[in-house]
């Protein structure tokens, strides 16, 4: 098998055939035997999944909980219903505006949320869930209040049984461009970026993502999709009244989106099939359906985690599958297709009298460094001498109280996280950060900082031809370069210590950083797995990357680095090369007279 061929099976592609069925069956619907309930319920199923694949995005994807999306969905149904009972906009245009509504209130509403997470920002949608209804309710001029809008415009294509079918037309349309979008975003770089805001902001804004601006995206585009949702719904119904969009309505969506499993493909078509199904089967004891949903819901979710998609998964599983590894012959052709050598310049870094504190600590007391281009430079010291701390001011993590950090001369003080990651600061963690829910090569993936131009990435994926494939084959290139490979379909759980240390080695390399910082790369490895790491290093070294790396191995340090800076109680106590520092007796006072001692 070819390198093309390897890099490009393991490309993800768009599923065109279901799309395909899915089409079909939308435009076949009046020839079958169904009944106008039939319809109906496609009808709704087709607006309810809209909305719930938006909760998926933002909870399954980003990790962003809404209990809020009922607001949404009134936005949507009455910005649609208004202007096309009021200005007689037609009905397509103003189930677009209806969307803008709730994208724009959305926005509003992810910028303000930005601040909270987890709990909090469930409690504060909720807030926003609930000020939405009240305004519905009590603005009776607008609204109608209770009593609602009615005859507002249904769609009527003309086609047989026109208002029905023409609007399932519609809104299967719709539920099928919904669906494409969101499988693009699941495959392409979108879902990877969301994803790694979900595991680690502070992972994500090191490998350039904008972490706010993704947040608050998604939260606006999550709320267009339940605002269209509800939208379509004002146009079947031809009646909105704002006893519809109270808070179980949200938590409806929500057990749609859980139970059909977060983060999947299926998950919302199934969740939504399942909730439409519960509600069909309890419509008689309305009284209790919370009660019952929310008993179904902590069921599934107890015997399948998953939900049903995971479900799904299993059953696919047992049948006869292909397993997409690259072999050892592909491996040896990939060394040939992707040089690393030539591609990074190393860069030179000067740390000038930098301090920082913690609530009273001084945790680094003006410190000043300097890192010539190209050189492997050592930070030693006890723990809790402020190493970490330095490495998080030069990544950016943490501010600096006083002092300036220049790279090449310029000031990068007041740069964020993602600014400095793309000018060329790479950096792994003292503990260790990687994306569990994308495998190993996606991982590597996560390096290539700049995103691509979306159009022509998605007709890539649409085409199934040469989607990411660039990428892949440099992220696969780069594993080779530290032996790992093979292992580029795991997933990082599935990898030893060693493995997952090499691994975010690679992301940092895919980079193409300019400066590495890495933080105890062999803190916790067994010698063999040391000695890799510290070839690795010097091979980078040759490649001409400047390397500033934190590690209490003195074999280590000795032996790869170039010049050391000894920290002590936050202060540099000596810099220059390793037979200098070894001599100083300050540094066998302080550092390694004491692990001496404690030896
Ligand atoms: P090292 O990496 O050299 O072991 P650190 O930079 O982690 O040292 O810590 C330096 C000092 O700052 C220590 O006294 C530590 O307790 C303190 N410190 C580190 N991180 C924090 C934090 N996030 N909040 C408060 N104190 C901290
Ligand atoms: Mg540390």
């Amino acid at each position: 098998m070819s390198v093309e061929n390897i890099v490009s099976e393991m490309a993800p592609r768009a599923p065109l055939r279901y799309y395909a069925a899915g089409l079909l069956l939308i435009l076949a619907l009046p020839w079958l035997p169904v009944n106008p309930f039939v319809v109906y319920l496609a009808q709704t199923f087709a607006y309810t999944a809209i909305a719930v694949i938006g909760l998926n995005l933002l909870l399954g994807l980003s990790g962003q909980m809404s209990l809020g999306q009922a607001g949404f969905y009134a936005l949507g149904a009455y910005g649609s219903a208004l202007v096309a009972l009021k200005l007689d906009w037609p009905v397509p245009v103003a189930i677009a505006f209806g969307t803008m509504v709730a994208i724009v209130v959305g926005a509003l509403v992810g910028i303000f949320a930005l601040r909270t997470r987890g709990l909090y920002l469930a409690m504060a949608t909720m807030v926003v869930g609930f000020v939405i209804e009240i305004i519905a309710q009590r603005w009776v001029g607008v609204t109608g209040g209770s009593m609602g809008l009615t005859a507002i415009p249904q769609i009527d294509l003309g086609v047989s049984n026109p208002v029905s079918m023409g609007f399932l037309y519609f809104a299967g349309i719709c539920l099928l461009v919904v669906q494409i979008g969101a499988d693009y975003i699941n495959d392409s770089f979108v879902g990877r970026r969301l994803r790694a805001v979900r595991e680690s902001e502070t992972f994500a804004a090191s490998v350039g993502i904008r972490v706010a601006w993704w947040r608050a995206v998604t939260f606006a585009g999550c709320a267009g999709l339940a605002g269209l949702g509800g939208a379509l719904f004002a146009h079947q119904s031809g009646y909105v009244g704002s006893d519809a969009f109270s808070i179980r309505l949200s938590i409806s969506l929500l057990i749609a989106a859980v139970i059909g499993g977060l983060g999947t493909r299926t998950g919302p078509l199934l969740g939504t099939l399942i909730l439409l199904g519960m509600f069909e089967l309890i419509a008689g004891i309305e009284d209790y359906g919370l009660l019952i949903h929310g008993g179904i819901l902590l069921g599934v979710l107890v015997a399948f985690p998953k939900g049903a998609a995971g479900i799904l998964a299993i059953v696919r599983r047992c049948l006869p599958g292909r397993a997409r590894q690259p072999s050892a012959g592909t491996l040896s052709a990939l060394k040939d297709s992707v040089s690393l050598q030539g591609r990074t310049q190393g860069a030179q870094l000067s740390i000038l009298e930098v301090s920082k504190s913690y609530s009273g600590v001084l945790a680094v007391d003006k410190v000043s460094i300097e890192v010539k281009a190209g050189d492997v430079h050592g930070l030693i010291g006890p723990n809790g001498a402020g190493k970490s701390t330095l490495i998080n001011i030069i990544a950016g993590v943490y501010r600096c109280d006083a002092g300036t950090v220049q790279l090449d001369g310029q000031d990068i003080t007041a740069l964020t996280t993602p600014d400095r990651a793309r000018r060329g600061l790479a950096r792994t963690f003292q503990n260790l950060q990687l994306i569990e829910a994308v495998n190993a090569l996606q991982n590597v993936q996560f390096g290539f900082v700049e995103a691509p131009a979306v159009m022509g990435d998605f007709a890539q994926w649409w085409r199934g031809t040469r989607f990411e494939e660039r990428e892949r084959s440099e992220a696969l290139a780069i594993m080779d370069f530290l032996g790992i490979a093979d292992l580029a379909q795991r997933f990082p759980g599935e990898l030893s210590y060693g493995h997952r240390k090499l691994l975010e080695l690679a992301r940092a390399i895919a980079q193409r950083p300019r400066i590495m910082l890495l933080d105890e790369p062999i803190a916790g490895l067994n010698a063999q797995e040391a000695r890799e790491i510290g070839s690795v290093v010097k091979r980078l070294r040759a490649l001409g990357i400047t390397i500033i790396v934190v590690e209490h191995n003195m074999e280590f340090v000795m032996s790869t680095c170039d010049a050391i800076s000894v920290l002590d109680y936050g202060q540099l106590i000596v810099t220059g090369t390793p037979e200098l520092v070894q001599k100083d007796a300050r540094v066998l006072d302080a550092y390694l007279g004491k692990s001496e001692a404690t030896a």
